[in-house]
C-alpha cells in the first residue's frame, strides 16, 4: 500500500552509534525529521572517548584503512577535515618477538596488486620458502570467492592452501585476529578472504592504515551531532528504548519506560544483542531473533600504560608474537605523549588475568620488545565484552539485512549484512543503505 509520510512524524532511530548516526545524518540530507534515542548519556557507541579522571581514553584503540569509503564520505559530510584527522600510511606491520624484530612488511609504491605483491617479496622476517607461499596464497586470495554455503574456518583454508605454521603464526594468524576480532580456529574464511581481497585487489590507497589524531568523540559522533541539531534532527541522550509496539500493520510506537514515542518509521541501531532482545517476543520477528543469537560476540580489551613523555614507539603501531600484547598504538599522534595503547583482541587466556596481572603481563611484553623504556607510571585496562559479533564459520549467511518482516520496522548495525567483518565501515555503510531503503519505503 503507497504510504505518504508524515512531515511532522519523525523517523525514530534507536541508538546513536556510528550505524544510527549514518542513517541519521542521510535521512537529514533527504529533510526527514529524525528523533535519535540513545540509551547512553554521549554518542559514538562502540567507537566512543571516555573521561576517566583528567584523561580521555578511547574505550579501545581504533585502526581504519584507505577503503572505508562510506565512514570517510561521512566525515566530509558532517564537516571533519580528512588530512587533519589522520594519519595516513602505507599498510605496514612490524612484529617484535622478544626483543628481536621478528617480521617487517610495508606496502610498496607500486599498483595495486604488486603494492602488496612487492611488500611480501621484500618482507623481513620469512623463510624464502614461507614467502613463496605467502605469495601463491595472496595470488589466489584475488581469485577466491568462498559462498556462503562452503565456509570454513580460515586455519583450515591456510592448511589447505600449504601454508605452515611458521607463516600461519607470524602473519596470518595476527592478521586474521586484527580483522575479523576472531580467532582462526573458529573465524570465517569468507569474510578473511573478501578482507584480503579489498587490500591486495583495490586501489593502492585502499590498503593504507589510517590513524586517528584525535579521540574518537572527535573523529564522528561530535561532529555528527552537530551536524544533526543543525539541520533540525532531535537528538535524546539516557534514553533507553524497551519495547517495541507491532501491530497488524507494522509498527505503531516505541516505548522509552512509560513513554510512548507513535512512529511509522523505526530503525533499530542497537548491537545486536540488544536488538534481538527487542524483538524477540514479537511473533513475526522470532525468525529474527534466532538468527540474531547465533551471531556470538567477541572482546576487546584495550591496555593503556602511560610512560614519560618522550617515550617513543618507533613506529606509530608495532605487533608482538607470542605474547600477551597483541599491537600497541603510540598515542603520540592524539596529542598524548608517552601513552601507549595496547590492544588484545578476540577471546583468549588474557581474559582470566586479574587487571592488575594483565597490566603487568602486557607492560612485561612491551619491556622485553623495547628495553630502553623507563618503568610506566599508571595505566588503564578498558574491557569491551561484545566488541563485535563473532566472525566465525559460517557467521556471514546469517546476518539480517536492514529489513526486517514487519513494516516499518528497518536494522542498522555493524552485524548486518554489509559483506564486512564488525567494523566501523561495516556500521556507517548499514546505517546508510538502511536511510536509502526507508528513504525508498516512504516513497513507494
Ligand atoms: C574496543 C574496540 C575496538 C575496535 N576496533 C576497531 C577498529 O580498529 N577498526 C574498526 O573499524 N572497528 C573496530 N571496532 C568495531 C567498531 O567499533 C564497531 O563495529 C562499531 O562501532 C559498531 O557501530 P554500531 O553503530 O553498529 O553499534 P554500536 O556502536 O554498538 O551502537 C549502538 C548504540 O545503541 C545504543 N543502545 C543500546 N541499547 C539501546 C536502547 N535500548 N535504546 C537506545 N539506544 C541503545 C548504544 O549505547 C550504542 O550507542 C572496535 C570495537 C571495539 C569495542
Amino acid at each position: 500500500m503507497s504510504e505518504r509520510h508524515d512531515a511532522t512524524t519523525p523517523v525514530v532511530i534507536a541508538g546513536g552509534g556510528w550505524a544510527g548516526l549514518a542513517a541519521a545524518v542521510s535521512l537529514c540530507q533527504h529533510k526527514v525529521p529524525v528523533l535519535l534515542l540513545e540509551s547512553a548519556r554521549q554518542l559514538g557507541g562502540r567507537a566512543r572517548s571516555v573521561r576517566i579522571g583528567d584523561n580521555i581514553y578511547d574505550n579501545g584503540q581504533h585502526l581504519m584503512i584507505g577503503a572505508y569509503h562510506g565512514m570517510l564520505t561521512l566525515m566530509q559530510e558532517v564537516g571533519v577535515d580528512l588530512d587533519e584527522a589522520f594519519q595516513r600510511l602505507p599498510l605496514t606491520l612490524q612484529l617484535y618477538k622478544g626483543k628481536k624484530m621478528s617480521l617487517r612488511m610495508r606496502a610498496r609504491a607500486l599498483p595495486a596488486p604488486l603494492h602488496l605483491l612487492g611488500a611480501l617479496i621484500s618482507v623481513r622476517g620469512l623463510s624464502a620458502t614461507e614467502q613463496f607461499k605467502a605469495l601463491r596464497f595472496s595470488r589466489q586470495v584475488l581469485r577466491m570467492d568462498i559462498p556462503p554455503g562452503e565456509d570454513i574456518s580460515v586455519r583450515a583454508l591456510l592448511h589447505s592452501q600449504a601454508q605452515t605454521p611458521g607463516l600461519i603464526g607470524k602473519l596470518w594468524e595476527p592478521l586474521c585476529i586484527a580483522i575479523l576480532n576472531t580467532p582462526p580456529d573458529l573465524a570465517s574464511a569468507r569474510l578473511f578472504v573478501a578482507v584480503l581481497r579489498i587490500l591486495f585487489a583495490g586501489m593502492r590507497r585502499h590498503s593504507d592504515m589510517l590513524i586517528p589524531r584525535h579521540e574518537l568523540g572527535a573523529l564522528l559522533p561530535r561532529p555528527a551531532g552537530e551536524f544533526l541539531e543543525r539541520h533540525g534532527a532531535r537528538l535524546e541522550l539516557g534514553q533507553r528504548v524497551t519495547d517495541l509496539d507491532i501491530g497488524e500493520r507494522g509498527v505503531r510506537a516505541v516505548q522509552v519506560g512509560s513513554r510512548r514515542i507513535p512512529c511509522r518509521h523505526l530503525i533499530l541501531a542497537t548491537p545486536h544483542v540488544i536488538s534481538r532482545r527487542l524483538v524477540s517476543h514479537h511473533p513475526r520477528l522470532h525468525g529474527l531473533a534466532k538468527r540474531l543469537s547465533r551471531l556470538g560476540a567477541e572482546p576487546v580489551t584495550t591496555v593503556y600504560l602511560q610512560y614519560p613523555p618522550e617515550t617513543r614507539l618507533p613506529v606509530p603501531m608495532a605487533g608482538f608474537e607470542n605474547a600477551v600484547a597483541q599491537w600497541v598504538f603510540d598515542r603520540r599522534i592524539c596529542n598524548q605523549p608517552g601513552l601507549m595503547a595496547v590492544v588484545i583482541s578476540a577471546r583468549g587466556e588474557h581474559m582470566r588475568l586479574a587487571t592488575g596481572e594483565l597490566t603487568e603481563r602486557v607492560a612485561a611484553d612491551l619491556a622485553r620488545a623495547f628495553p630502553r623504556w623507563p618503568a610506566h607510571r599508571h595505566s588503564q585496562v578498558l574491557r569491551e565484552k561484545r566488541a563485535t559479533f563473532c566472525a566465525g564459520v559460517g557467521s556471514d549467511a546469517v546476518r539480517p539485512d536492514n529489513r526486517t518482516a514487519v513494516r516499518g520496522l528497518w536494522l542498522a548495525g555493524d552485524y548486518t549484512a554489509t559483506g564486512l567483518p564488525a567494523t566501523l565501515e561495516s556500521a556507517v555503510r548499514s546505517g546508510q543503505s538502511c536511510a536509502q531503503t526507508v528513504l525508498d519505503a516512504m516513497q513507494s
